[in-house]
């Protein structure tokens, strides 16, 4: 599904001095590659404060503890992503309240934010989802109106960028109040081990975030919050510098493999293609069909078979998971969830395919079809 080995070496020269260059400073945390790593992420984002913290779960339960939020306060989230997203909510002691996606996007449906909106709501978790912004424009403006935080779930879309009617446009991450990302390794932005990162415009937010990632504290050992140990170290964030000079050729490489497989597929009824947004870029996190009345596990298989991996993201919808159950949402009618849940399969998609690869991809998807 993924060659880190593939891109690895391809800037092994750099990345091994830099790791080095670590090992031999000492500065394992909070080393000053971490700073400036972080500048050259705001300045790539074009967004004031960007604060390193250990992953991208992290950066989620960092950013609602900023927000002053109290026990069973609402958070508005779709059901139809990774678990981390809503898991943090429940963590925290607030209620997760799970809305469905857009059929074409993917992404967070705005006309849903409205509906499930409460006295209670006091924020909303749009996810981008597979590498497309959610509509940040009609969310922004809910939130607004209803005045609600938003916090960006950017964890597969770092690098994409949202197109506003106005003709502007803000990298997916820097619109809401705060945006949370994840440098998993296969994540578009990935280090070699964990590490995440939040954004914002916000001064004051900032601050507080800075604080709670670490104990806190402003000061060394005098803690005004109550916050948690949350760390990017420094052989990461040597990496993960290096990596962002070729973030965008990252992305254009996976847009490349993702046009290759349009063209092979559209003309097929037996899958639909993703869709692209006009308001959005697409990073393509993952690449991602839904079947039409084909059975999902057999053509799995038959893939498997023929050497090609594929993933379900993801088998069962937060809903339906188990740890929810205290909230009684397993029962919620929440139709695209359930349609996408059941018929979506994502194809390898990196930066490293070759011609051949692809190739060998696309006989075996259209003969397993
Ligand atoms: C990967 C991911 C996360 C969590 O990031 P970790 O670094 O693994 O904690 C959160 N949300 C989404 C949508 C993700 O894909």
């Amino acid at each position: 599904m993924v060659d880190t080995h593939t891109q690895y070496h391809k800037i092994k020269d750099e990345v091994d001095k830099a790791v080095i260059e670590v090992m031999e400073s000492s500065a394992f945390i909070n080393g000053k590659i971490v700073q400036e790593f972080a500048g050259n992420l705001a300045g790539y984002l074009n967004v004031k404060h960007v604060i390193p913290c250990g992953n991208g779960t992290d950066a989620l339960q960092i950013a609602l503890m900023a927000l002053g939020l109290k026990p069973g306060d609402e958070v508005i989230t779709p059901s139809f992503t990774y678990i981390a997203t809503t898991e943090v909510v429940a963590l925290l002691r607030l209620t997760p309240v799970f809305v469905d996606v857009d059929e074409k996007t993917f992404c967070i449906d705005p006309a849903a934010i409205e509906k499930a909106i409460t006295p209670r709501t006091k924020a909303i978790v749009p996810v981008h989802l597979y590498g497309q912004s959610a509509n940040m424009e009609a969310i922004m403006k809910i939130a607004e109106k209803h005045s609600l935080f938003v916090i960006e779930d950017n964890a597969q879309a770092i690098g994409c960028n949202f197109h506003f009617s106005d003709g502007s446009s803000k990298k997916t991450g820097t619109i809401g109040h705060i945006g949370c990302t994840s440098f998993y390794p296969s994540k578009n932005l990935g280090a070699f081990g964990d590490g995440g990162s939040l954004f914002t415009n916000d001064d004051a937010l900032a601050e507080k975030l800075k604080m709670i990632a670490n104990h806190g504290q402003k000061v060394r050992y005098y803690h005004d919050l109550v916050g948690c140990n949350s760390r990017l170290d420094s052989i990461q964030a040597a990496i993960l510098n290096i990596k962002l000079k070729h973030l965008d050729a990252y992305c254009k490489a996976r847009q490349e493999v993702a046009a290759y497989y349009n063209a092979a597929f559209s003309g097929n009824d037996k899958i639909t293609v993703p869709y692209k947004a006009d308001n959005s870029d697409h990073v393509y996190h993952q690449y991602t069909l839904i079947l039409n009345n084909v059975e999902r596990d057999a053509f799995k298989d038959r893939l498997e078979k023929k050497g090609v991996p594929s993933m379900i993201y993801y088998p069962l919808p937060a809903h339906k998971q188990k740890m929810f159950a205290q909230f009684d949402v397993a029962n919620q009618e929440l139709p695209v969830t359930t349609y996408l849940t059941d018929r979506v399969i994502s194809l390898p998609i990196h930066t490293e395919m070759d011609a051949e690869q692809l190739a060998f991809i696309k006989d075996a998807v259209l003969s397993a079809l």
